[in-house]
């Protein structure tokens, strides 16, 4: 009884649902899997634009990308199911979405307000689409499939953008609705990244949020697997956009993956980690296109992990690029206390929340989301002490559990970066990463530097694997 979770890529066009369709399938032979779908890829990011263009009455350009969105869907029903019947039946279905998308579009447009829970339900399109075009191509094929709204499972708080599961209902819900189907030995296809609050309001978990959907199923299924389908060989000692020489990482303790995803490794959500972690469930992060490829493993098992022994430090490298340095020097800070109080009270009151921190007696450097970054914050901090900004850097670290007991580490990080000019340097409390800003026009030669400097010894030897490469 697996929990399948496939992203946006793996479900992005017809081709890609076919390989998912025949990987839950392979999968049954364990049991019926629950198959938990992200929306099709770039589909996500158009329903952002239509939501925005509604909220400025661009009610014409909303409508034009409905349009895109009910062209994307019905080209892959149209490629993916042959029988007119079954067609003709999704087309209705895809129809009804994107009438409601444009009816939502229409009402946001009169009232000239896009709020945080109408932008919910605009998002919340690209997974209910992408599940109706999938579950009907599986029962199309003769599998046992049933479709299920997740809303009526995944009941959460009303912070609608970020909200977060009522776990006890959601746990009840799982087990009344989900695990009689999947024991029944019918495959269940969902949506992830969305839920409703108690009252029926469409809510969603944050972007990328279909992989802590998946972690929480597996948790409340207590499965015996989570595996993350996506479109490289797991988890890899970088980002290989980045690093070309990107090795995929045979396995990792979820302290370490927890870190990676939080310190920016968009392969996993960074909150995907703690349900798993909380029932010692095992997360498998696999390729979609390359599904016998081992992937990468994610568990604290001693044993899993001492026949996969590591002598070398790190495991991977992540970068989160979009930051800003703020610096605020003040002499007040000098031998009194509350200085930090106040600073931190500043980031709290703008809800902007802090990456990196690296402090002296009269100045704090923090790094933050360029984003979030406002002039009311930026007002209260002056009063503070005097402030100033470097936008567009990045934040790289270093993650690898064994760095806590590790010498030299640090010296070796820097000493291979000594052609680049580091803004800020940090070491985690978790011991566990050593973190740096660069200028984002640095980012590639840090990293690559660094990746040659851990990766490229004999020392990698077994645990990292070259990664298939995509076809
Ligand atoms: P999905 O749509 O399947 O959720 P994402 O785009 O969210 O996929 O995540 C997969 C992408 O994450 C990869 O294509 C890769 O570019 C990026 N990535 C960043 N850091 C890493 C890393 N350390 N290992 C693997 N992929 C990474
Ligand atoms: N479709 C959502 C997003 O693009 C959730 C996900 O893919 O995990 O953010
Ligand atoms: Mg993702």
């Amino acid at each position: 009884m697996a929990v399948m979770k496939f992203g946006g890529t793996s479900v992005g066009n017809a081709r890609a649902m076919q390989q998912a369709i025949d990987l839950v399938v392979r999968e049954k032979k364990n049991g019926a899997p629950l198959a938990v779908l992200s929306a099709c890829s770039g589909i996500t990011n158009k329903l952002v634009r239509l939501a925005e263009a509604s909220g400025r009455s661009a009610l014409d350009e909303a409508l034009v990308i409905a349009a895109e969105v009910r062209q994307h869907h019905l080209t892959i029903a149209d490629e993916l199911i042959t029988t007119p019947a079954v067609k003709s039946e999704v087309t209705s279905k895809i129809g009804e979405y994107v009438s409601k998308l444009e009816m939502l579009a229409r009402g946001v447009d009169i009232v000239g307000e896009l709020t945080e829970r109408s932008k919910d339900m605009f998002f919340s399109f690209g997974e209910l689409l992408s599940t109706t075009v999938f579950a009907a191509a599986m029962k199309e094929q003769g599998h046992i499939a049933e479709w299920i709204d997740v809303r009526r499972v995944m009941i959460t708080d009303d912070n609608f953008g970020f909200a977060r599961p009522l776990s006890e209902v959601c746990e009840a819900n799982t087990s009344a609705i989900i695990r009689p189907l999947l024991e029944a030995g019918t495959i269940v296809v969902t949506q992830g990244y969305i839920g409703a609050t108690t009252s029926g309001r469409t809510t969603t978990l944050g972007r990328g949020g279909s992989d802590f959907s998946a972690a929480l199923f597996g948790a409340w299924l207590g499965d015996n697997a989570i595996q993350i389908w996506t479109d490289v060989d797991g988890v890899m000692t970088c980002d290989p956009r980045l690093v070309p020489e990107a090795r995929s990482i045979r396995i990792m303790t979820f302290s370490e993956a927890a870190e990676l995803a939080y310190l920016g490794a968009k392969v996993l959500h960074p909150d995907t980690i703690a349900p798993a972690v909380e029932k010692n469930i095992p997360v498998y992060v696999l390729n979609t296109w390359h599904p016998d490829a081992k992937g990468t493993l994610i568990t604290d098992d001693p044993e899993r992990l001492a026949g996969m022994s590591y002598g070398g430090l790190v495991k991977s490298i992540a970068v989160k690029k979009g930051q800003c340095i703020i610096n605020i020097r003040s002499n007040r800070m000098l031998g009194r206390y509350g200085f930090m109080t106040e600073l931190f009270g500043a980031f709290s009151r703008y809800g902007v929340s802090i990456e990196m921190i690296s402090s002296s007696e009269v100045s704090v450097s923090v790094t933050v989301d360029d984003k979030c970054f406002s002039e009311e914050l930026l007002q209260d901090l002056r009063a503070l002490g005097q402030v100033d900004i470097e936008h567009a850097v990045a934040t790289v670290s270093v993650v690898g559990d064994n760095l806590r007991m590790a010498k030299g580490v640090a010296g070796r990080i820097f000493s291979s970066l000594r052609n680049v000019n580091l803004r800020m340097i940090s070491q985690g409390s978790s011991e566990i990463n050593v973190g740096f800003v660069v200028e984002e026009m640095d980012v590639n030669e840090a990293v690559n530097t660094l990746h040659h400097e851990f990766f490229s010894g004999e020392e990698t030897a077994g645990i990292f694997e070259k990664p298939a490469g995509n076809p």
